[in-house]
């Protein structure tokens, strides 16, 4: 955290205590500080992208993220959030989720002054009761705005988007109407659930009202206003039970087994995406309750294991739907699930979730998207040897067959709009503070950080790596005096050991799976690295089926692809594309065993400042290559790959050809086809 921000956080636990001490006239209510936080979220743009992943958020800002209210009619035509006629539900906030930390991170002054417009509007046309947002039906036939009231409002489920658009960029800039605005809304909020609870306009305000809920309890860390922990226990009254769903495992069996129209918002992917966090969101007030915290790790776990996919998400398509390769996840499911896992990691700390959310980055996300960023997918597949319209193995077939296509409105428009979050938050949760004053690098990527330790010293590191496709990430300390202070790092699970240096000399070694601290006098110029050995391994998912590995990266084959642009009537323009070489491989049993051995791997030398664009299959920087025979009876069936049934062996009994090829395989986040879990061969 910055100084201003370590100094509010401070501010606030004085409030607190203040509001706990003896006063003379009239007592204030009780109001315990919440737990502490295992870290402290920094401002959006206290660290600067650099190398691959300023690449990746600059094409970002030149294409959708920094256009889309230019290009897209329904946020361009009479915005609703500008006080226009025109789109006032979740869309506007949605794409602001993601454009307004992109805008500091690239400290982009177009696209800072863009967003700013939509902050400022809700910011100057907050009603006197505490109401927010775009003019309500009402309002628009009078002409003016009104002092909206309880059912007088409409859904709160959009306003809960924008709460969390208005936390960062209060984060980023301090503006001090925030506290004030969010303060009152929150009011307003406290006053109104009785009479209009979450459930009144819509069940996505139910499903996902921890986001509300991690809002408030932000806002009471910032201000120690008791009001807001009897909000926080009316939202979380009234928001869907996800502690009871995650952490009781009922609700997670019914899930995997039902497709039918019961409950169906509580097995939609999204929302459980979102609803993961409420547990642990809630836990801030209630420390005494372990199964808290316990039923995300049970929910985790259980979801992954019933319904994981190789490239870390679960499948959502759009339920909650098996692990079969052949399903699909959507792409809000993927950033609101990444999302998730960075404010778990605020609270609990928890190395899983951690590695995790690196998992779901650099594998599950960048797949989704063109290399422009103009085009997504509705629902990736996990084998997917073909991108086509047609309704295949997803729980929600839409009429138009547009679920797997890209395009840049195909399938469902909550993607085009929500997909910007993923990056850009990705990007301003690589580095945390720490309650001891330090700094955690938590996820790796290249970027500079610049922020202060010991509360006001100004510290800058240099971060120079190629990960997640490169072994070693370099920490550069600029410093103006020797300081003293803790640097915590991330092992992933996935190392076995890593090794850290400090300037040249081996200063230890570490086993993965943990988070280690390094507290001493950082003297200028001090080189840390961290070297994390890659080596290659294989992981074990549905009827038997292997995934290669390698450090953060799955590793899926590479498959030479045709691609077509069409267009559809409701849906516009998009992409179909067809396999031009055989994907209807297996990998030998040989390699299973001794992965290290029977693979070549082959990684592109890359300057740790690197600033191409590598997420896709001609610029891959790592390629695996081993032998491999094909498969002639797995052929495509109702448009998917179904996956080959093995014994218990695990090892494919039916024909398998004679000649043996030598197969590419590419990081999965590279790949538009693929196939990355393989059926085991002799
Ligand atoms: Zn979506």
């Amino acid at each position: 955290m910055n100084s201003l921000t370590r100094a509010s956080w401070c501010l606030a636990s004085l409030a607190a205590l203040l509001s706990r001490a003896p006063a003379a006239a009239q007592p204030l209510p009780v109001a315990p500080p919440l737990a502490p936080l295992a870290y402290y979220e920094l401002a959006p743009g206290a660290s600067r992208p650099t190398g691959w992943l300023r690449k990746q958020l600059e094409i970002m800002r030149d294409h959708s993220t920094g256009h889309l209210d230019e290009t897209y009619p329904k946020l361009r035509d009479h915005n609703g959030w500008l006080g226009g006629p025109g789109d006032g539900g979740e869309e506007t906030p949605y794409w602001l989720d993601g454009a307004v930390p992109l805008a500091h991170l690239l400290q982009d002054k177009p696209l800072l002054a863009k967003v700013q417009r939509y902050v400022d509007w809700a910011l100057a046309n907050q009603r006197p009761s505490g109401y927010f947002g775009p003019l309500t039906k009402a309002e628009q036939q009078a002409g003016h705005l009104l002092d909206v009231q309880g059912p007088q409002g409409e859904d709160w489920w959009p306003r809960m988007v924008m709460l969390k658009v208005m936390q960062q960029h209060y984060q980023a800039t301090h503006d001090a109407r925030v506290l004030p605005f969010l303060t009152k809304y929150f009011r307003y909020q406290l006053a109104n659930l009785p009479v209009a609870p979450l459930s009144q306009w819509s069940e996505w305000s139910t499903t996902r009202g921890g986001d509300n809920l991690l809002i408030v309890y932000w806002l009471y860390r910032q201000t120690g206003e008791p009001f807001l922990r009897e909000l926080g226990e009316r939202l979380y009254q009234q928001a869907t039970p996800w502690t009871a769903y995650l952490g009781q495992r009922n609700w997670v069996m019914a899930a995997a087994a039902n497709q039918t129209g019961e409950h169906w918002m509580d097995r939609h992917g999204v929302n459980v995406a979102m609803g993961l966090k409420l547990p642990v969101v809630y836990a801030q007030a209630h420390p005494e309750q372990p199964q808290l915290p316990q039923a995300l790790r049970t929910g985790w776990q259980d979801i992954m294991t019933l319904h994981g996919l190789p490239a870390g998400m679960f499948s959502a398509d759009e339920d909650l739907h098996g692990n079969l390769p052949t399903q699909g996840t959507e792409l809000c499911a993927v950033v609101e699930t990444m999302f998730s896992l960075e404010q778990a990691a605020v609270i609990t700390g928890e190395t899983p979730y951690l590695d995790a959310l690196e998992r779901i980055a650099y594998n599950a996300l960048p797949t989704q998207t063109t290399d422009d960023y103009e085009s997504r997918q509705y629902f990736q597949v996990a084998n997917q040897v073909q991108v086509a319209r047609g309704v295949f193995d997803f729980s929600l077939p839409f009429e138009h067959g547009m679920n797997n296509v890209f395009g840049p409105y195909a399938g469902y428009t909550c993607c085009t709009v929500n997909m910007h979050q993923g990056w850009a938050k990705f990007a301003t949760h690589l580095w945390y503070a720490t309650p001891g004053q330090g700094l955690a690098a938590l996820e790796y990527a290249p970027n500079t950080l610049t922020t202060n330790v010991n509360g006001t010293v100004p510290v800058t590191i240099k971060e120079e790596t190629t990960y997640p496709f490169g072994d070693q990430v370099d920490f550069v300390v600029d410093l103006k005096r020797p300081t003293a202070f803790p640097l915590a790092l991330r092992v992933p699970a996935w190392c076995a050991e890593a090794t850290v240096l400090l300037n040249g000399q081996p200063l230890r070694t570490d086993k993965g799976g943990q988070v280690i601290t390094i507290a001493r006098t950082w003297r200028p110029a001090d080189r840390l690295t961290l070297r994390l050995p890659m080596a290659v391994r294989t992981s074990n998912w549905a009827r038997n089926s292997r995934t290669l590995e390698r450090g953060p990266l799955v590793y899926a084959l590479k498959i030479k692809e045709q691609w077509q642009e069409s267009r559809q009537a409701e849906e516009g323009r998009y992409f179909t594309i067809t396999p031009l070489s055989p994907w209807n491989y297996g990998l030998p049993r040989a390699v299973v065993d001794d992965p290290a051995h029977t693979t070549t791997v082959a990684v592109k030398p890359l300057a740790a400042g690197a600033t191409g664009f590598y997420w896709n299959a001609a610029n891959a920087p790592v390629e695996i290559t081993v032998g491999g025979r094909r498969l002639p009876a797995w052929q495509l069936d109702g448009g998917v790959a179904p996956q080959p049934v093995t014994p218990r062996d695990g090892v494919y009994k039916g024909d398998v050809a004679a000649a043996t090829e030598t197969l590419t395989f590419i990081p999965y986040g590279c790949t538009k086809l693929r196939v990355v879990a393989l059926p085991v061969i002799p």
